[in-house]
């Protein structure tokens, strides 16, 4: 339960005084949320410094200040295009006041000719004259400006003034916590408690306090990764705990495997491979994760892992994010595994009625050892006899609590997880860090680059005559289309009407698969397309091609300035399959970003998906990366991955040391650390694997 300290933080921001229906809303779409603690995470951009108050006469221009003057006179304008002046002076100059639009009854109310008032703005010098253009503040005493005021991140309607008056009182709500942070940390940091940090992070004093690295931001920083890490802390440490199985076959099944590929393993492949072979023996249960980039060789990984769970008399099973992939990975496997006398199965919704009742059958009585197939493989109905061996190729749809729900179905089944999106070694600790990890950090030799090129869209005929050449001479194609936004149904659109002009030049050779199409007619398509029925396939990318065609060499990306990097490097890996060369046309329209204009030319100058996923966090910076939205990351309010990677680091140590210690959160500063985790809404571990 959340701790009764925290309650006025997840008040709605209603609660405030002076928010009502609509600026609620407002707020809430600029705060990404509705209650006091998002506004909590919305941090100032800027600061304006009013505390510049000079005599006019011996003022330097261009700065913000403040003064103390007197209305002279009202200049109203001879056309409604001028501006309405107001003539005043500090006793040692004078200054004309400048207002567009104004309402003169405004400022004859707030303005009057002899009037004393006090006035903060930007002070410019012009014709030999002081002014002042709307001056941010008029009021009648020094007192009643702030002199150093906090800038937000606005959106229409609301304004800063506003603004800072809500965080004020929210602010007001926040208590003083108990500490979770290790004292002598904290001193040696030289940082303040939570609540001060983020009182000082609301109120910077000088443009420094604005930076991702003051004490105040860094701090609350690292409060968010500590919760972050204690989660996944946690959750490894219950699996951990859990008695695995002893796995160690005999080898002879993969040794016949190995024999009749057609190549050997790569150093990397042998690597993890005994990283793995090591966690299945170990009498604890395994959770790792198997990073390789598109081509590294996971499958044939994924192939001996399991069956080093079918020499040991237990099942294994392999689960894809779409049939398309279960499909693909059951094309690669059975035939190896009939080979040697092993019975491979796909298991997906599709396959129904008499052949679904004997699979099931056969897959509880042990009769299949390798069962492939969708997340279909973990509905209550299908039982297996016993299964050691969980493969997930995950593809990022999975989140920890997912990855952790998995493992309760297998019977102390070893999880391994496979991803092809590189991911930079920080972010591999943010959204993985319960999880080992290994890495396929090579390529099988001999692989041909791509010759990968940017090309304007105004060449797109030129780039249809280079396809026809291509087509002709027997390769095959896929053709991506725009991402337009975030809808599927004009993505859809774009996609039709780009496919009716490809038929129009290339005739019935060409095909059209989209996210919208049912799965049955996405696999006739694709199946066409495998035998070259098809030569040329349009597609959107919500099926993420994630399809093995060894013939289709060419790529062409329209709009390929909309997609991320990460996103990028998946469809080009579709035509990276082979020893024969091939080529991948990102065609870009303008306007054309400096982000986009770096993506791309990273495109074009590397494929290494490492590299690549660097850069890539390089250029969205922290918060946004890799295509979050699918990707089950989590993004951070408070951290930047750009700047705080050592506090991650050190974050990730802290959580560790304090789970050896503390295993049940027990200990005051334990106690502490459960309200860090609801503080930043991190308790789904800590209510599933910790009681009390
Ligand atoms: P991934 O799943 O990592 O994208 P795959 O397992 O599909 O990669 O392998 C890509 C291609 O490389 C396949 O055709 C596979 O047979 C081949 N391959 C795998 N390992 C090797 C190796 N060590 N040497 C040569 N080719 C390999
Ligand atoms: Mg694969």
């Amino acid at each position: 339960m959340r701790p009764e300290i925290l309650f006025p933080l997840f008040c709605n921001i209603e609660t405030l005084k002076g928010v009502g229906e609509r600026s609620a809303k407002l707020l809430s779409n600029l705060i990404g949320g509705h209650r006091i603690l998002d506004m909590l995470w919305h941090l100032p951009s800027n600061l304006v410094d009013r505390r510049y108050s000079p005599k006019l006469s011996n003022a330097v221009p261009g700065r913000v200040c403040t003064i103390g003057i007197k209305v002279l006179e009202h200049l109203p304008p001879k056309t409604s295009r001028q501006p309405y002046k107001i003539l005043a002076s500090d006793g040692s100059a004078e200054i004309t006041l400048i207002f567009f639009n104004a309402y003169v009854n405004t400022l004859q109310r707030n303005l009057p000719v002899g009037a004393s008032r006090v006035i903060s703005g930007k002070l410019e010098y012009f014709n030999g004259g002081w002014q002042m253009s709307h001056p941010d503040y008029i009021v009648n005493q020094f007192e009643d400006i702030p002199p150093i005021e906090t800038v937000y991140p606005l959106t229409a309607g609301i304004s800063n003034k506003t603004l800072n008056k809500w965080q004020i009182m929210a602010l007001s709500r926040v208590p003083e916590l108990p500490e979770w942070l290790d004292a002598e940390f904290v001193r040696q940091k030289q940082w303040s408690s939570f609540r001060a940090s983020l009182l000082a992070a609301h109120h910077p004093q000088k443009l420094s306090d604005l930076e991702s690295t003051s004490p105040a931001r860094c701090r609350l920083a690292y409060d968010e990764l500590l919760a972050n890490q204690l989660t996944l802390a946690i959750a490894r440490q219950r699996v951990k705990k859990q008695a695995g199985r002893e796995i160690k076959g005999n080898g002879l099944l993969r040794k016949k495997v190995l024999e009749a590929l057609p190549f050997k393993l790569t150093g990397a492949q042998e690597k993890v491979l005994k990283e793995i072979f090591a966690d299945q023996d170990s009498k604890f249960r395994m959770l790792r994760l198997l990073q390789g980039d598109v081509g590294s060789g996971k499958t044939i990984v994924a192939l001996l892992t399991m069956l080093n769970a079918v020499e040991c008399g237990t099942q294994a099973a392999i689960m894809a994010p779409t049939e398309i992939l279960a499909k693909q990975h059951f094309e690669t496997i059975a035939p190896l595994c009939e080979n040697i006398g092993i019975r491979a199965e796909l298991l997906t919704g599709r396959i129904k009625g008499k052949t679904r009742q004997a699979l099931l059958q056969d897959l509880a009585s042990g009769k299949i050892h390798i069962l492939i197939g969708t997340h279909a493989l973990f509905q209550d109905e299908v039982k297996f006899c016993d299964l050691s061996c969980v493969i997930v190729d995950e593809q990022h749809r999975f989140g920890v609590h997912q990855r952790l729900s998995l493992s309760e179905k297998g019977n102390q089944a070893d999880i391994l997880v496979m991803t092809a999106t590189p991911i930079p070694r920080t972010l591999v600790l943010t959204a993985y860090g319960d999880m080992e990890y290994s890495k396929i950090d090579e390529v099988p030799a001999g692989r041909k680059p791509v010759d990968t090129r940017v090309v304007s869209v105004e060449k797109i005929n030129e780039v249809a005559a280079g396809l026809k050449r291509k087509l002709e001479q027997g390769c095959r194609a896929y053709w991506v289309c725009p991402l337009v936004e975030e809808s599927e149904k004009i993505d859809l659109a774009a996609a039709e009407e780009r496919y009716e002009s490809l038929r129009k030049i290339f005739g019935n050779k060409v095909g059209l698969v989209h996210g919208k199409m049912k799965e049955k007619d996405k696999d006739e398509v694709m199946d066409k397309f495998k035998k070259g029925e098809i030569t040329l396939l349009v597609a959107t990318t919500v099926i993420e091609v994630g399809v093995n065609v060894p013939e289709a060499t060419v790529m062409i990306i329209e709009h390929a300035e909309r997609f991320g990097l990460a996103q990028l490097h998946q469809l080009r890996g579709r035509i990276k399959r082979g020893f024969e060369a091939s080529t991948c046309i990102l065609m870009y329209a303008y306007p054309l970003s400096e982000t986009s204009r770096q993506r791309l030319e990273t495109m074009r100058q590397t494929e290494d998906g490492f590299l690549i996923a660097e850069k890539d966090l390089e250029l969205r910076g922290g918060g946004e990366i890799l295509g979050t939205k699918q990707s089950g990351f989590d993004e951070f309010k408070l951290a930047d991955m750009t700047i705080h990677k050592d506090l991650l680091e050190t974050a990730h140590r802290d959580a560790q040391m304090i789970l050896n210690i503390d295993t049940n959160l027990q200990t005051p500063r334990g106690r502490a650390l459960r309200t860090l985790l609801y503080l930043f809404e991190q308790d789904e571990a800590l209510k599933t694997y910790i009681s009390g």
